[in-house]
Parts: C-alpha cells; structure tokens; sequence
C-alpha cells in the first residue's frame, strides 16, 4: 500500500521522526542520569572495598554501567518517540505542496 499526501496525492514525502529523535535523547539523559547514580553508589562501595579489589575495578565498573544505562533509555526512548510519532503526531511532510499528514489514519 503505497501512502500519498491527502490533499495532492503525491506519493513524494518525508518523515520527522520528532518524537523519536526527542524521545531517543530524553531516554539517553535519563538513562545516563540513573546510571551515573548507580555508578556513584558503586563506587563509594568500591572505594571501601578498594584496598582489597583495587580502584580500577569499580571505575571500569561505573563506566560500564554508565554507558549500558545510556544505550538502554536511549533505545526505550526511541522506541516510546516512534510510538508517538506514529500515534499522535502528523509524521509526513508532503514534499510538494507541504502538507502535513499521518499515515495510519
Ligand atoms: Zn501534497
């Protein structure tokens, strides 16, 4: 099924995707901010323990949880943002006359 602007029926468009790309970098803020607590938490453990396991283990620790924490709300921020797209906004932009439209109408 080939979807075409509404009002000129030009098969031509693109898509936004705002709420993906603001969804992907408010998952990725809050993802990072959890992590980074997560991480802060870890390593003031690490740091009692770190006479015996050493200090790089809880830095690698923090780093990694960190940027698992980034990629995780990222992807679950991109994912709710494409939802909204699809759902909510008008996510296609006629490339000839402009128009706005969604396409699961
Ligand atoms: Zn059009």
């Amino acid at each position: 099924m080939t979807i075409r602007c509404p009002k000129c029926n030009s098969d031509s468009f693109t898509t936004r995707d705002t709420g993906r790309k603001i969804g992907g970098a408010i998952g990725a803020t809050v993802g990072a901010t959890s992590a980074l607590t997560g991480a802060l938490k870890g390593s003031q453990v690490g740091m009692r323990v770190g006479a015996y396991a050493g200090p790089a283990g809880s830095l690698g620790g923090a780093l990694i949880g960190a940027l698992v924490g980034c990629a995780t709300g990222a992807a679950t921020g991109a994912t709710v943002g494409k939802v909204i797209d699809e759902k909510v906004l008008n996510n296609c932009v006629c490339t000839e006359c402009e128009q706005e439209f969604n396409p699961h109408f």
